[in-house]
């Protein structure tokens, strides 16, 4: 079986594997899952057991995966009683039950979840951080309380659009379960929407083949198959990613890794982004400078909110 989320040791928090995932390529954070252990989320089954009682990761440090990451049992893995998490003698033969993520968070949350080092850790001039403080005043927690049920919440894109492409082929599926994204609610079906049609709405996440990705060494050009067609004319959309956006990102080294392979990749690669909505722009032609035509171009301002992957069954969508 998959699970949903996981004690990490290091931590002292429950994460999903996507949590962990960003964390894995975050330049800005000492973490490795690697050399980290990750436990069964039900409290009462975790305190029966010592820290050895571990599960394992798959997909948590592949850049570009094709099966869904997730937290599976081990061999040597054990639950108490009437755990949830216990496998059954079924998920143990089949690995059938990888192929899809069943646990579809209900909002996207476009602030990036912080996780606090519950020991204190010797910063760089062999100072000790301090570990923030939870302030007793304050009630209402972050918005990743900790529970044990299913992560209602997440803030990496990855898991929202992993939900999505696994499930393309269920329509109803994704028209059943909810997505609230900042003040918008509405189903996994509606919030994502195919490029050529991004003139229906705004603030949604939009994804298309790719065509082409321009690499500029330093900064990069998505280009998408499929046109968006405004009076009976056809317009190419494209995203541009600037040198300053990639040179800032946490995630840089990954997402480099990630863009390079796709730029010399014969497969097929989709794109998926939130946050910007391409608009129609005069560009000068590179023929004759004088004229301009026109194109459906956005900046992508958050390179956390976008995606390049492969989406197996999206073509027949
Ligand atoms: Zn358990």
């Amino acid at each position: 079986m998959k699970f949903d989320t996981a004690y990490c040791l290091s931590l002292n928090e429950k994460l999903s594997i996507y949590d962990v995932r960003d964390l894995n390529f975050d330049e800005t954070a000492a973490f490795d899952s690697d050399k980290d252990s990750f436990l069964c989320p039900n409290d009462e089954c975790r305190a029966a057991f010592d820290t050895g009682n571990s599960l394992s990761t798959f997909n948590a440090k592949n850049v570009n995966y094709l099966r869904t990451p997730h937290f599976k049992n081990k061999t040597s893995t054990r639950h108490i009683d009437g755990c949830r998490y216990a496998s059954t003698h079924k998920a143990a033969t089949g690995e059938n039950d990888d192929e899809r993520e069943e646990h579809f968070p209900s909002e996207f949350v476009l602030t990036r979840r912080q996780y606090e080092r519950k020991t204190l850790v010797a910063g760089i001039n062999g100072n000790l951080l301090q570990t923030p403080t939870k302030t007793p005043s304050n009630p209402v927690a972050s918005p990743h309380v900790a529970n044990d049920t299913t992560p209602d919440k997440t803030s990496v894109f990855a898991h929202p659009v992993e939900c999505y492409v696994s499930n393309i082929d269920d329509k109803d599926k994704l028209k059943s379960m909810p997505l609230k994204i900042g003040d918008h609610t509405a189903t996994y079906w509606t919030f994502f929407k195919k490029i050529e049609y991004l003139q229906d709405n705004k603030g949604l996440i939009y994804w298309g083949k790719i065509k082409e990705i321009k690499d500029y060494t330093s900064s990069f050009r998505i280009d998408f198959e499929k046109k968006v067609w405004l009076d009976k004319k056809p317009y190419s959309v494209n995203v541009y990613l600037s040198k300053k956006l990639i040179d800032n990102y946490r995630k840089r080294k990954a997402f480099l890794e990630q863009i390079k392979a796709a730029v010399d990749s014969e497969r097929p690669l989709y794109c998926f982004f939130y946050g910007v909505t391409p608009e129609l722009k005069q560009v000068p032609s590179k023929k004759n400078p004088e004229q301009t035509f026109g194109v459906f171009s956005a900046n992508i301002e958050n390179l956390d909110h976008l995606i390049i992957r492969e989406a197996p069954g999206a073509e027949s969508v």
